[in-house]
C-alpha cells in the first residue's frame, strides 16, 4: 500500500486542507481498478467505517499477490466539510462559503484526460478545486463508488440508466433494499462526474457491462457500527472480486438481486407543509398505501387543528426519512419509493 496526502492551498493566508489518498497494486496491472471514497457529505460516515475493514483486506490481498487491477482508495475525500462546525453542530453537505453541496457542480469531461481542469493556483475557491482534484483522482478507474448516507434509511443505490442492470451484482453484493436508476443529469454529482466520460459509448457497448458507477447510500448518518460496517466492507469485498479487481477463490459468485429497481422519477419526495415538530408514523422499510398518514406536522400539540397531516401520494416503500424532528415549510421530511412516476418528478437531483 502506497499512501500520500493530496494538499490544497486554503483560500486565505495560513490555511490549508489536506487528505489521504491508499494506492494498492502497481499503477500499470492490467485487472479492472477501482475507486473508493467517502465522506465527500463530510458528516456521512458508515462508508468511513466500511473502509476501515476494507482496506485491512486490500493491504492483504495485495501482500499475497491477489490483486488483478489497482485500487484507489480515499477515506476522508472532503477535508473542507470534514471540518466545518458550527456552533457545535457538524455541517458537511455545503459549502460554508458559498451554499453549494459539496456534491454538486463537479466537471463533466468528455474523456478521461483531465489536463484541462484546474490545479491549486487557479484562481477559484478551494471548494471548486477540491472537486477538480477528486475527478483527477477518480478518472481512469473502471469502477467508482463513491459512499455516503441518507438521514435515516434503508442500504440503497444511485445507479446511471445504461449501467442497470450490469450493476445488479454490486446491489447484491451490498444487500441493497433498493436501486434509483437515473437518466439525465444529476446536476453535477460526483458520479455523474464520473459517468461523463463514458456517455457517448452506444448502448449495446460491451464496456458498459465492466464498468460502475454509483452514488452508494449506507443507511442513516448515525447508522456508524462495527457489524454494519464489517458487513458493508465484506459487501464491496465481494464486488471486486466478483469483477476481477481481487483473486479470492473462497468468494462465491453474487445471488440474483432480489430488491427493487426503481426510476428516480418514481420518488415521492414529500415535503412539509408547514413548519413545526414532526411526528412521524412510518419509518424506513415500511410500506404504505395511497392515503396513508405519514406524519404529522405539530404547530399546536393537543389542540384542534394545531397537528398537519402529510398522507401518502401514492402506494411504495418508505426509503428514507429525517433524523431532526424540527422542521420548516417546504423541507424534505421523507422518499417513498412509489410504483409509477410521481407527478411531481422534476429533471436533475432529488434533493439540493
Ligand atoms: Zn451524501
Amino acid at each position: 500500500m502506497q499512501s500520500s496526502v493530496e494538499v490544497l492551498r486554503g483560500d486565505v493566508p495560513g490555511t490549508e486542507y489536506r487528505f489521504k489518498v491508499l494506492r494498492f497494486g502497481p499503477a500499470d496491472i492490467a485487472g479492472p481498478s477501482a475507486y473508493l471514497q467517502a465522506a465527500l457529505h463530510g458528516d456521512e460516515l458508515p462508508g468511513v467505517a466500511a473502509l476501515h475493514y476494507l482496506i485491512p483486506r486490500l493491504k492483504l490481498a495485495e501482500r499475497e499477490g491477489r490483486l488483478a487491477g489497482r485500487v484507489t482508495v480515499v477515506p476522508f475525500a472532503n477535508p473542507i466539510g470534514s471540518g466545518q462546525v458550527f456552533f457545535g453542530e457538524h455541517l458537511g453537505r455545503f459549502a460554508f462559503g458559498s451554499r453549494t453541496n459539496f456534491n454538486r457542480d463537479f466537471p463533466l469531461l468528455p474523456s478521461d484526460d483531465t489536463s484541462g481542469l484546474p490545479g491549486d493556483e487557479a484562481p477559484l475557491p478551494v471548494e471548486k478545486r477540491l472537486k477538480a482534484r477528486l475527478v483527477k483522482l477518480a478518472l481512469g478507474h473502471d469502477l467508482v463508488l463513491d459512499l455516503h448516507c441518507d438521514s435515516e434509511g434503508l442500504s440503497y443505490l444511485y445507479i446511471p440508466k445504461p449501467l442497470w442492470p450490469h450493476m445488479a451484482d454490486l446491489a447484491s453484493c451490498l444487500g441493497s433494499e433498493a436501486v434509483l436508476v437515473w437518466d439525465g443529469g444529476s446536476d453535477g454529482a460526483f458520479e455523474e462526474a464520473a459517468l461523463s466520460p463514458l456517455v457517448s459509448l452506444p448502448q449495446d457497448s460491451p464496456e458498459w457491462a465492466r464498468r460502475a458507477v454509483t452514488t452508494v447510500e449506507f443507511r442513516g448518518q448515525v447508522d456508524v457500527a462495527p457489524e454494519t460496517a464489517e458487513a458493508d466492507a465484506d459487501g464491496l469485498y465481494r464486488f471486486l472480486v466478483a469483477r476481477g479487481t481481487i483473486v479470492d477463490a473462497a468468494v462465491a459468485p453474487p445471488a440474483p438481486y432480489a430488491g427493487l429497481a426503481v426510476p428516480l422519477e418514481n420518488v415521492e419526495m414529500t415535503y412539509a407543509p408547514t413548519g413545526g415538530a414532526i411526528l412521524y408514523h412510518v419509518r424506513p422499510g415500511d410500506r404504505v398505501r395511497a392515503g396513508d398518514l405519514l406524519c404529522e406536522i405539530l404547530t399546536a400539540p393537543g389542540e384542534p387543528g394545531g397537528a398537519h397531516e402529510v398522507r401518502a401520494a401514492q402506494d411504495g416503500l418508505i426509503l428514507t426519512r429525517r433524523s431532526h424532528r424540527m422542521t420548516t415549510p417546504g423541507d424534505d421530511l421523507l422518499k417513498l419509493l412509489g410504483t409509477r412516476r410521481s407527478t411531481t418528478a422534476k429533471p436533475g437531483a432529488l434533493e439540493s
